[in-house]
């Protein structure tokens, strides 16, 4: 199908948390098995992409709050996931990307990851490639191991190294508290760091404890508090020690559960209810703890069209 030249479609696409993120001992090819349960929450980059029908090339440019901490070229992972389609689909067309970015970069939220899947999304519409969701995950999962769950969103167990993912039945909506710490973590250090303080512990092949998918199930933020998880959390402490002030901080305002996401260094906060989200948010703001600090709901879905920006 040909697309005229002017169209333009935009995808946003959501950060990620882990619930429960259990790591397992490192396969013979360096990367970690995992047993996780994510949740997609309500911050969001988006991605327009505009067709090029005069030649092949792939551009981004990057704007928003983080646009100075990512790369405008070719390792930016949006523009290795249009050279993926164009390569398999064999697309004539090139693309170019802008990215709004208001998810922390290196931030343990999967914002690169999503700007892949919303570049996937974006794409196969644009050139018409009329991919299924099926194909879409497939790709997604050579581009990184959150790539395939940023397509789907809401809440979903990942297995393997985190990009087999099944939906996990959720009820109701929480409420998070991000305090967005100065600087990013790299996620291969911090896997690298938890292998160092555990080399000689027998590591249990990964799960997920019951309790965490009763809770959600449940819909009931208490009980998801007890059963929050994250075995990069002291690896990443252990990097970043003065994060253990933030999470320590957030729990004496009053935050039902304080974890590190993902790799970090952000730190997430369960509140009880949107109005305790609101004063924790305040608290964190006025403490000089972090650079910065959001809200968001989750569940919400993975990387959809805005239907109003479509062929304008
Ligand atoms: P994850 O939670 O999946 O481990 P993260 O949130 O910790 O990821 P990202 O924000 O994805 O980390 O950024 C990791 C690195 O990837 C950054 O340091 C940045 O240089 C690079 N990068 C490449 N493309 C992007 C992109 N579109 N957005 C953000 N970072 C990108």
């Amino acid at each position: 199908m040909r697309v005229p030249p002017s169209a333009e479609v935009t995808v946003r696409s959501p950060a990620k948390i882990n619930l429960a993120l259990s790591v397992g001992p490192p396969r013979p090819d360096g990367f970690h098995p995992v047993a996780t349960v994510y949740q997609a929450v309500a911050l969001y980059d988006d991605v327009t992409a505009v067709v090029r029908d005069d030649d092949a090339t792939i551009s981004v440019e990057v704007a928003g709050d983080f646009a100075a901490d990512v790369p405008a070229d070719a390792t930016n992972l949006a523009v290795r996931a249009a050279q993926l389609l164009q390569a398999e689909y064999d697309v004539e067309e090139g693309v170019a990307l802008t990215i709004r970015k208001t998810i922390p970069v290196a931030g343990g939220m999967a914002g690169g990851s999503t700007d892949a899947a919303a570049t996937l999304v974006a794409c196969n519409r644009l050139w018409g490639l009329q991919l299924s969701q099926t194909e879409l995950q497939h790709l997604a999962g050579e581009l990184g191991s959150d790539v395939p769950f940023c397509l789907v969103g809401h809440t979903a167990l990942g297995r393997g190294r985190g990009e087999q993912v099944t939906e996990v039945m959720s009820r109701g909506t929480f409420h998070w508290v991000f305090a967005i710490a100065e600087g990013g973590l790299s996620t291969p250090a911090v896997y690298g760091e938890l292998d160092r303080l555990r080399p000689l512990r027998r590591v249990e092949a990964p799960q997920v404890r019951p309790e965490l998918l009763s809770a959600l199930l449940s819909g009931r933020a208490d009980a998801l508090a007890v059963a929050l998880s994250n075995d990069l959390q002291a690896a990443a402490l252990s990097l970043r020690p003065e994060l253990g002030d933030t999470l320590q901080f957030g729990l004496d305002q009053g935050a039902l559960a304080a974890q590190i996401s993902g790799s970090g260094p952000t730190c997430l906060f369960l509140a009880a209810d949107s109005r305790s989200a609101v004063d924790l948010a305040v608290e964190l703001a006025e403490s000089g703890l972090c650079r910065m600090v959001r809200q968001a709901e989750g569940p919400v879905p993975g990387a959809r069209v805005l239907p109003a920006t479509v062929n304008r």
